[in-house]
């Protein structure tokens, strides 16, 4: 029935025949008219890959510092140094907060924060190393591979010393943030100070050359274009490809409250739950034959827009985000337990599953 009704689009008849999407193909879908039947396709094609379970990491977010360097557009969590409620936290609290997340029931702890200037290499050392000492089973989602970037230049070490000390010291895994949108027309309007999406894409191939294994993240719905949404999808592409690194992609919605994007009345409103809808579809449909797992961000898109999200190709919730900081500055309201999670799922009919970080089942409800 499907493969009858989606012959009115070349690039959908692809996508569901098996075939690589290409560039074009992706542009046409952007504006493909009939938004169901791209969620259809999209639906199908998550159905064929991982089948009608839907996964969920517990999982911890430690913010260590909201001190940064950098002053990007899209951002409503950073302050600089002098500001009253800038912090770093000490390697003694963030042991305090990982004791935490263990009662909580968290496997994995997701540790990100700004570009603090006077922050040297061996903090992070000592952090992942004073977790590992006191909780050797806790998973270590950290600094993402614009942080790295950072820290390379920071302390003039090459990206690959850095990353080799911190596995080191306990860095098990990356988070995907900091990839925003990779086109440059764009990325150089919504960020300040951070490296370019080029410079992105290789620490986070050096990351994946060196066995650490990372999430994606693709930062939408304030001031770009369907070619940027394309462009993004097809670079991810391309690593993984080559690395098989990425665990997940997980499309962001842009949170306006609080950011400069806002302030300055460059974006007036987040985007429409339709393109919110259509984006997840075109992350599936166009990433089919390299990425099994789409996240689908429930802090960003409310849960109930989550939900139908899970039947455009989404496959996972991500996780609790028990103590969520960069959102919340954003004006979203974060935070869900694990009985919570499982519930949104049985909710529209398909199988709660919570995870571990490599996406192996821990728990079915
Ligand atoms: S997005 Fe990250 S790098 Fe940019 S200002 Fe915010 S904390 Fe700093």
């Amino acid at each position: 029935m499907l493969e009858k009704l989606v012959k009115e689009s070349r690039a959908l008849e692809k996508a569901i025949a098996g075939e690589d999407l290409t560039y074009d193909d992706g542009i046409e879908l952007m504006s493909y008219d009939n938004l169901y039947m791209l969620g259809a396709a999209a639906d199908l094609i998550r159905q064929k890959k991982v089948g009608q379970q839907v996964t969920f990491a517990a999982s911890y977010y430690l913010n260590y510092t909201n001190v940064c360097a950098a002053s990007c557009q899209m951002c409503a969590f950073y302050r600089k140094g002098n500001e009253s409620d800038a912090y770093a936290l000490s390697a003694k609290d963030i042991e305090g907060r990982v004791a935490m997340a263990k009662n909580l029931g968290a496997t994995e702890v997701h540790i990100v924060g700004g570009f603090h200037p006077d922050l040297p290499l061996e903090y992070y050392e000592e952090m992942f190393k004073t977790i590992k000492t006191s909780h050797p089973q806790m998973h270590i989602k950290a600094l993402t591979a614009a942080e790295i970037f950072f820290l390379a230049r920071l302390t003039k070490n090459s990206v690959k010393e850095v990353l080799t000390r911190l596995k080191t010291a306990g860095l098990d895994t990356m988070p995907g943030g900091g990839a925003e949108l990779f086109h440059p027309d764009i990325r150089n309007k919504i960020v300040r100070g951070k490296c370019s999406g080029q410079e992105w894409l290789d620490t986070i191939e050096q990351a994946h050359n060196l066995g650490i294994k990372s999430n994606v993240t693709m930062l939408f719905g304030h001031i770009e274009k369907p070619e940027h949404i394309i462009d993004h999808l097809v670079k991810i592409r391309e690593v993984q490809k080559r690395t098989k690194g990425f665990l997940t992609l997980i499309p962001l919605k842009f949170s306006l409250d609080n950011t400069e994007l806002e302030k300055k009345g460059l974006v007036t409103s987040e985007s429409s739950s339709t393109y919110d809808l259509r984006v997840t579809a075109v992350s599936r449909l166009m990433l089919a034959n390299q990425l099994d797992n789409i996240s689908v961000y429930w802090v960003a898109l409310g849960k109930k827009l989550a939900q139908v999200a899970l039947t455009y190709g989404g496959n996972d919730l991500v996780g609790t985000a028990f103590s969520e900081e960069i959102y919340r500055a954003a004006g979203k309201g974060t935070n869900s337990s694990i009985i919570e999670l499982a519930n949104m799922i049985k909710e529209i009919g398909r199988e709660p599953v919570q995870r571990d970080t490599f996406f192996n089942i821990l728990k079915k409800f």
